[in-house]
C-alpha cells in the first residue's frame, strides 16, 4: 500500500545565478539521498520550480503526487514574510516556497502557512534537504468517493451532527478559525480550481472536527466551509465510512440530491485514530498551540498518510488515547476526547494562538 515510487525530480523555469548555485548543490544532496534527476519527466515526485519577482510561472502537474517547491531569490527578509511571500507560493501552484537570500539564509513557507528559516552555515544543504524530503516523499489522501447510501433517518443529521455544529460555533467564538489566506483572490478562477483539486483546499477556514457515529463511521466537517456554520449533511458535514487503500480514497456516505463537498483533508488522520481506539469519540484539530504537548517529529503536509500516522502514533503513546493532546510540528494541535464537550472543556482557556515554528 502507498508504495514509494522512484523519487524522480526535475527543474522547471529559468533561474538566477544565485539560485542556480543553490539548485546544483541541492541536486547533489538529493542524489546522495537516493533521488534521481531527470531533465524531463511527466510525473516526477519533486519539481524545483524557479520563479522571479516579475514572473511566477506555475508548474502544472499531471499527477497529484508531484510535490512542487517554487524557488525565489530575495535580497532581504520583509517585515511580514508570510504576507509578502505567500502569494508567490500560491501563484506558483506550489506546495512549498523556498526563498533564498544569498550569503544569509533560506526561508520556507508551506501551504498551511508554516514559516521557518535555515541560516547558511554548517550542513546547510543537508538541512534544506531535511526540510523538503518529509513533505516531498509523503502521500496525499485527498481523493473522495461519494456513495449515496446514507440512511434516510440521517439525511437531516442527528444529535451527534448537532454537537458537531455547536463545537464548530464555539471554535469560531474563540476566534480559532482564522479566515485562510484569500487564495481565491490571488489566483485566476482556473488556477483556483486547480489548487482545490490538488490539495482539497477550499480556502475559507482552517481546522476541522469530527465525532464518532458508530464502530466504523464518523461525521466530519467538510473542506473549505466555515466551521462555525456547519449545518447541511453531505455539504458541511460528511459521514466517513471507510478508507480505500487501493484507490487511496476516503469513502463517504451521502444523501441523494445533494451536490457533496469534499471532506476535510485530515480525514485520513481521524480515520486512523478512530479505527485504532474505539474509546475515542471525537477529534478536534485547530491551528493553535498548548504548552508542553508531545509533538510529531517532522513537518508533513496536511492530508498526507504520513501526517496521519505520525499523529496516530502520538495518540497511541499517550496515557489515555481518548484524552490526548498532540502537537503537529509547525502546524497545530489534534485533540481527542470521549465527546466533543470532553475536548472543549479540556482546551478552554489553554490555547495559544501562535503556533511555534522550528
Ligand atoms: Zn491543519
Amino acid at each position: 500500500m502507498l508504495k514509494q515510487d522512484n523519487l524522480v525530480f526535475r527543474f522547471h523555469g529559468d533561474h538566477t545565478p544565485a539560485l542556480e548555485k543553490l539548485a546544483l548543490k541541492l541536486k547533489e544532496t538529493l542524489e546522495a539521498h537516493g533521488y534521481h534527476y531527470r531533465w524531463y519527466s511527466i510525473s516526477p515526485r519533486l519539481v524545483l520550480n524557479f520563479i522571479t519577482d516579475d514572473e511566477v510561472k506555475p508548474y502544472r502537474r499531471r499527477a497529484q503526487a508531484t510535490f512542487v517547491v517554487s524557488m525565489l531569490e530575495a535580497s532581504q527578509s520583509p517585515q511580514d514574510p508570510i504576507k509578502e511571500w505567500y502569494p508567490y507560493l500560491v501563484r506558483g501552484l506550489s506546495n512549498m516556497l523556498l526563498v533564498y537570500i544569498p550569503n544569509k539564509e533560506t526561508h520556507f513557507l508551506t501551504l498551511d502557512l508554516a514559516h521557518f528559516i535555515e541560516p547558511e552555515g554548517n550542513r546547510f544543504y543537508e538541512r534544506l534537504f531535511e526540510r523538503i524530503h518529509p513533505m516531498a516523499s509523503s502521500v496525499l489522501v485527498v481523493n473522495n468517493r461519494f456513495e449515496q447510501d446514507l440512511e434516510p433517518e440521517l439525511w437531516q443529521g442527528d444529535e451527534l451532527t448537532r454537537s458537531l455544529s455547536e463545537a464548530g460555533c464555539k471554535l469560531g467564538q474563540w476566534d480559532l478559525l482564522p479566515a485562510a489566506f484569500p487564495i481565491d483572490k490571488i489566483l485566476s478562477a482556473e488556477d483556483f480550481r486547480h489548487v482545490k483539486r490538488l490539495y482539497g483546499i477550499g480556502g475559507l477556514s482552517y481546522g476541522n472536527l469530527s465525532v464518532r457515529q458508530d464502530h466504523h463511521r464518523f461525521w466530519m466537517s467538510a473542506s473549505g466551509v466555515d466551521k462555525s456554520k456547519l449545518s447541511e449533511i453531505g455539504r458541511d458535514i460528511l459521514l466517513v465510512k471507510d478508507y480505500d487503500s487501493t484507490a487511496n480514497a476516503i469513502v463517504l456516505s451521502v444523501p441523494p440530491n445533494v451536490e457533496p463537498r469534499r471532506v476535510s483533508v485530515d480525514a485520513i488522520e481521524h480515520w486512523l485514530i478512530y479505527k485504532e481506539h474505539p474509546e475515542v469519540g471525537a477529534i478536534i484539530h485547530v491551528h493553535a498551540w498548548m504548552q508542553g504537548v508531545p509533538t510529531t517529529q517532522f513537518h508533513y503536509p496536511c492530508g498526507t498518510y504520513q501526517l496521519g500516522r505520525a499523529v496516530a502514533e502520538k495518540v497511541r503513546q499517550s496515557p489515555d488515547p481518548a484524552s490526548a493532546v498532540v502537537g503537529l510540528k509547525n502546524h497545530g494541535l489534534t485533540v481527542t476526547g470521549r465527546s466533543l464537550a470532553h475536548i472543549l472543556d479540556r482546551i478552554d482557556g489553554k490555547l495559544i494562538k501562535h503556533v511555534p515554528m522550528e
